[in-house]
C-alpha cells in the first residue's frame, strides 16, 4: 500500500474534522478572483505553522507558494486555485456563503464558492501537512501552490509575470484536481486533452439612438443584437464537423433602459469552448465575421468592438505522466478510479507547465453523493444534478475531502516515493 496514503488512514480520525472546520470557514468566507487576501493569509499562516516549509505570500498578487525540501529527487509541484465565484449561493447548507463585495465593475454581488476553489485549498492543506509529518515516507522537493484568480483566467499568469519560475525550483512534474459532479468516492483521469480551451469576449454593437416612436430616425441595436445572437448558433451547427465539438454561449445580451426609447448600443458577452486549435481559429474568426456582417446589414455607424475578457489554453496531459499517475490511482482506488472524457470546462492550470515546458496531469474528483448520483443514471436525470457555477453546487464532504486527499497523496507518491 501507499505509504503516505497508509500515513493518512493512520492520521485521518484527528486531521479530517480540523480540515472540515477550515473548509467550512473558506466556504463562508468566499473572496472574489485576484481579491484572495483572507484565505492567502489562512494558507500561508497555516503552512509557517507546519515548520518546514519556506513559505512566500503575494506571489502574483495574492499567491502562496511552499518549498519543503527533503533530500535528493524530483520537484514535484502541488497546485490549488482560491478563489469564488460573483454569485449568491442557494445551496441552504447551514455553512452557506452571504457575503457580498464589489465585482469589477463596481456592481454589488454575491459571493460564492460554486466551483469547489474551497476544496481544493482544504485538499491541498491537508497533503502539505501530511507530506510534512512523514518525511521519511518520501524524498524530493515538494512544492505546494495556492494561486489566485482562476475564475479570470489571470491567476497562473500573474504567479509566474512575478518571476515564479526564477524564485523557485523548477517542476519535474506538475499536479493538480478538480472537484466535479461525479460519484464521490471516484477519481477521473485522461491522458491527453481533458479541459477545453475557453475563450470569452465582449462585443459592443452600435446603432443610433431615438425615440420609440420613430423607428425611421434610429438604428435599433436591440434588432441587430437579436439577429447577431439566433445567427451566432449556426456557428457550431453549421460550420463545425460532426465529428468536432465546440461550444459558443452567448451569457449576456444588454441593452436599453425604457420601453419608448431605442437605446444607441447593445452589448453582448460569449463563451467559447473548443478542443482543437484549428477548431478554436474557426469560431472565433466566425464571430467576428458575423457580427461585423449583421452591423453592416442594420446599416451600423461603426464597427463593433470586441474585447477579450478571457483565454484559456487547452489543458492536454501529458501522457507517460499520465500513465503513472492513472496506475496510481489504479491501485489505491481500484475500481474507483476511471478514464474520464473531456470536460468542457477551461483552466489555467496549464499555464504552469507551459511556462515551464514540462508535464502536467490534471484529474477530476467526483463530488456527487453516491446514491444521488446512481439515481440520477438509473432515471436519466444527470443533467438534473447542479454542477460547478451553479448556485446550488454542493460538494458531499464525506467521503470527497477524504478522496481529493488520498488522490493527490496518491499521484505525489508516484514521484516522491520510491518503489
Ligand atoms: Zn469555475
Ligand atoms: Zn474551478
Amino acid at each position: 500500500m501507499n505509504p503516505l496514503t497508509q500515513a493518512l488512514e493512520a492520521s485521518a480520525a484527528a486531521m479530517l474534522p480540523a480540515l472540515e472546520t477550515i473548509y467550512k470557514d473558506l466556504h463562508r468566507n468566499p473572496e472574489l478572483s485576484m481579491q484572495e487576501v483572507r484565505t492567502a493569509g489562512i494558507v500561508a499562516d497555516f503552512l509557517e505553522n507546519l515548520g518546514s516549509y519556506t513559505v512566500t505570500r503575494e506571489v502574483g498578487a495574492t499567491g502562496v507558494v511552499g518549498v519543503l525540501k527533503n533530500g535528493e529527487g524530483p520537484v514535484v509541484m502541488l497546485r490549488a486555485d482560491m478563489d469564488a465565484l460573483p454569485m449568491a449561493e442557494a445551496t441552504g447548507l447551514p455553512y452557506a456563503s452571504t457575503v457580498t463585495a464589489k465585482d469589477e465593475d463596481g456592481f454589488d454581488t454575491g459571493v460564492a464558492h460554486s466551483c469547489g476553489h474551497d476544496l481544493h485549498v482544504t485538499w491541498l492543506l491537508g497533503a502539505a501537512q501530511l507530506l510534512a509529518q512523514n518525511t521519511d515516507a518520501w524524498a524530493g522537493t515538494l512544492m505546494v501552490v495556492f494561486q489566485p484568480g482562476e475564475e479570470v483566467g489571470r491567476g497562473a499568469q500573474s504567479m509566474i509575470d512575478d518571476g515564479m519560475m526564477q524564485r523557485f525550483p523548477k517542476p519535474d512534474i506538475i499536479l493538480g484536481q478538480h472537484v466535479m459532479v461525479g460519484k464521490a468516492g471516484t477519481v477521473g483521469y485522461r491522458d491527453g486533452t481533458i479541459l477545453s480551451a475557453g475563450d470569452s469576449l465582449k462585443v459592443r454593437l452600435f446603432g443610433r439612438g431615438s425615440h420609440g416612436s420613430q423607428p425611421q430616425t434610429a438604428i435599433d441595436p436591440v434588432v441587430m443584437a437579436a439577429s447577431t445572437v439566433m445567427r451566432l448558433q449556426t456557428v457550431v451547427s453549421r460550420e463545425i464537423a460532426p465529428a468536432d465539438s465546440a461550444v459558443l454561449t452567448i451569457g449576456a445580451l444588454q441593452a436599453g433602459t425604457k420601453e419608448n426609447i431605442i437605446p444607441d448600443e447593445a452589448t453582448l458577452k460569449l463563451n467559447v469552448r473548443t478542443y482543437d486549435e484549428n477548431v478554436r481559429k474557426h469560431v472565433l474568426g466566425a464571430i467576428r465575421r458575423i457580427c461585423c456582417a449583421e452591423c453592416a446589414a442594420s446599416n451600423s455607424p461603426r464597427e463593433p468592438e470586441f474585447t477579450p475578457l478571457s483565454s484559456y489554453p487547452l489543458t492536454r496531459n501529458d501522457v507517460e505522466a499520465t500513465a503513472k499517475v492513472a496506475g496510481a490511482f489504479k491501485a489505491q482506488f481500484g475500481d474507483c478510479a476511471y478514464e474520464t472524457p473531456p470536460a468542457a470546462a477551461s483552466e489555467d492550470f496549464s499555464i504552469f507547465g507551459r511556462a515551464w515546458r514540462v508535464p502536467y496531469v490534471f484529474w477530476f474528483v467526483g463530488g456527487t453523493d453516491a446514491a444521488t448520483y446512481d439515481d440520477a443514471v438509473a432515471s436519466g436525470q444527470l443533467n438534473a444534478i447542479p454542477s460547478n457555477h451553479s448556485p446550488k453546487f454542493a460538494p458531499v464532504l464525506d467521503p470527497t475531502l477524504k478522496t481529493g486527499l488520498q488522490s493527490m497523496l496518491t499521484a505525489a507518491s508516484a514521484w516522491l516515493c520510491k518503489g
